[in-house]
């Protein structure tokens, strides 16, 4: 029998932001073994180079240190010839208060284990043993643990649950997929279709903790019932980290980890969710909708995840833009929002794909497969060069939905879609393969429907909405913004002076020379200032030229600019007046459970 791989961690400098971890091996590689981190976290596709943290690095056998080689960022190599056990020691620096790494401080401790536990490569197979310690000299400091790390059952040492102690993962991939928090959280227990669930809520806050899990456990059971019972998982954690200002998920199989703002929790008293903390449930929806689609139904290329390099594929609109679009519907299936909010939810994602013309470029095949240096390395021109695979992939995700509700006369829909992955995909562990979309959609609503989706797709013609919408008796309009003319920009507040975020293709900022960066000084004379510009450009028509004064770095220039009309990109959801009831029915189905 192998024997397992045994870690052990702990917050041993709080106020330094290090954690101490050593990693023990009964039988190392005799021929040299390699050791590893991740250069990246799956579900952040980006290289972050976790190694980078690593700030001090020892190994010993049989009482001596060993001479240890590098062979490039992330990888060690242990001397070849060592018979006996080996003990790694390392210091890991825990400063990024974000879901996707690891943070310490003498409030909390927070770590994904991509950022601190060593991969030892050929024994990945092996079960896992992390053993967490109290924080050093703070073991009075009342902290508890969360995670949906199991305990080590049986095991001398085994942690209880929320404690201390000795947790087992069944091979390295699940060791890395359970991120653990350590501090004094609040925490809140409830049954989701006999599935036990946790959320452990970290800094300040003054949350309702009941309402919160009134709102969790409809939506929780919602995306059950949606894939069929059992869930896949006997333990579900949210993680959540409550900040100022903030906001971020990342999934998990059993878990997930969430930044929010602390406003945007609720607080004894509230009557209706308000746009925080309706984001707040659509965060937690989507995590939760992971689960299953892209934590069990995995693209092909992530099976299994090459964590050393970017892993490509061209399906992030299926496992992000399918998320993105049942995160909110099961708010609204679920009664936790109202028809009227969930219509305003998705004007807004119409909206942000029609503000750049990004989406004319790139289609979200391509934004998918260039996930890794275009939509996570975003830059002042990416409006102009890219699209969302979040939202445009949510808006091809409904299209799909209502082409396949009103074709068959509501008898089936995306839901079948997302069931028939699971049972092929998820249960089984085999990767979808890059056209295995647009197949399933052939298979479910015709050939025609799977030529469809492949265009939407690949392709970057204008969406159809409008068309698809009638069915089920909502409108789709589209506003200007309150002035009537623009620059073509989007601007950010410079403390007191206004800055151009983004300058748009065709706009007449860019006409005029006008550029991202630059620093608006007047418009016809009149200082602007943040807050000002709408107010200097209402009673303005198209066609009529400024002159605007802005400072490029630390030089003044001046730029004549005609202003053009708004353009009419705000999308506005509406429910038809009268309408049929074949298209009511259609939407029940969609929008009601
Ligand atoms: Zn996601």
């Amino acid at each position: 029998m192998t024997s397992p791989i045994r870690y052990t961690i702990q917050a041993v400098h709080p106020a330094a932001h290090l954690f101490e971890v050593s990693l023990h091996l009964d039988d190392p590689d005799p021929a040299g073994q390699v050791l590893s981190l991740p250069a990246w976290i799956p579900g952040s596709y980006m290289i972050r180079e976790f190694a980078r943290n690593i700030v001090r690095f020892s190994a010993m056998a049989g009482g001596r240190t060993l001479k240890v080689r590098r062979h490039d960022k992330h990888t060690w190599q242990l001397p070849a010839g060592i018979n006996g056990p080996v003990t790694v020691n390392y210091t890991v620096y825990a400063w990024d208060l974000s879901v996707r790494t690891a943070h310490l401080d003498q409030t909390h401790g927070f770590f994904n284990g991509t950022s601190v536990f060593l991969c030892a490569r050929g024994r990945e197979g092996r079960a896992h043993l992390v053993d967490i310690r109290p924080p050093a000299g703070m073991e009075d400091a009342g902290w508890r643990v969360a995670t949906s790390l199991p305990e080590a059952e049986g095991e001398d040492g085994a942690a209880e649950r929320y404690g201390f102690g000795l947790y087992r993962a069944p091979d390295y991939d699940a060791l890395i997929d359970h991120p653990v928090e350590m501090g004094r959280f609040s925490l809140a227990e409830f049954d989701a279709c006999g599935v036990p669930h946790a959320v452990a809520i970290t800094g300040r806050h003054d949350c309702d903790l009941r309402r919160l899990v009134d709102d969790l456990k409809p939506i929780c059971e919602a995306q059950i019932r949606l894939f069929g019972e059992p869930a896949p998982m006997d333990r579900y954690v949210f993680l959540v980290m409550a900040v100022g200002e903030g906001y971020g998920g990342l999934e998990h199989r059993a878990s997930t980890a969430l930044l929010c703002s602390r406003a945007d929790l609720p607080y004894v008293g509230m009557d209706a969710p308000g746009e925080g903390y309706r984001q707040f449930l659509g965060l937690c929806s989507h995590e939760y909708f992971h689960t299953w689609n892209v934590k069990r139904i995995k693209p092909a290329a992530f099976v299994p995840y090459d964590l050393s390099q970017e892993n490509y594929t061209r399906l992030l609109w299926a496992f992000e833009g399918f998320t993105s679009y049942y995160d909110d519907l099961m708010l609204v299936r679920s009664g936790r929002i109202s028809v009227a909010d969930y219509l305003g939810l998705l004007g807004k994602t119409i909206t942000q794909v029609h503000k750049g013309s990004g989406r004319r470029k790139q289609s979200v095949a391509e934004s998918s497969f260039d996930a890794w240096t275009k939509y996570y390395r975003q830059d002042e021109n990416s409006p102009n060069a890219i699209v969302s695979y979040y939202t445009k992939g949510s808006l091809v995700a409904l299209l799909l939905d209502l082409r396949l509700r009103a074709e068959s006369s509501g008898a089936r829909s995306l839901d079948d879609l997302m069931r028939a992955l699971w049972v092929r995909h998820g249960q089984t562990g085999l990767g979808v393969a890059e056209d295995g979309l647009f197949a399933l959609a052939a298979e479910i609503g015709g050939a025609e429907t799977g030529h469809w989706l492949r265009a939407m797709v690949e392709g970057t013609d204008e969406l159809p909405l409008e068309s698809w919408l009638k069915r089920v008796d909502v409108n789709l309009a589209w506003e200007a913004s309150a002035t009537g003319v623009g620059l073509g920009v989007r601007t950010a507040a410079d403390g007191d002076a206004l800055r151009l975020a983004n300058v748009f293709d065709g706009g007449a900022a860019q006409a005029a020379g006008l550029s991202a960066g630059d620093v608006l000084v007047a418009l016809d004379g009149l200082k602007v200032n943040s807050g000002n510009l709408d107010k200097l450009l209402t009673r303005r028509l198209p066609g009529e030229e400024v002159e605007i004064h802005a400072f490029r770095r630390d030089e003044l220039m001046r730029f004549e600019v005609i202003l053009q009309e708004a353009p009419r990109d705000t999308a506005k959801l509406s429910l038809a007046e009268g309408g049929s009831p074949a298209h009511r029915a259609l939407r029940a189905g969609w929008l009601e459970r």
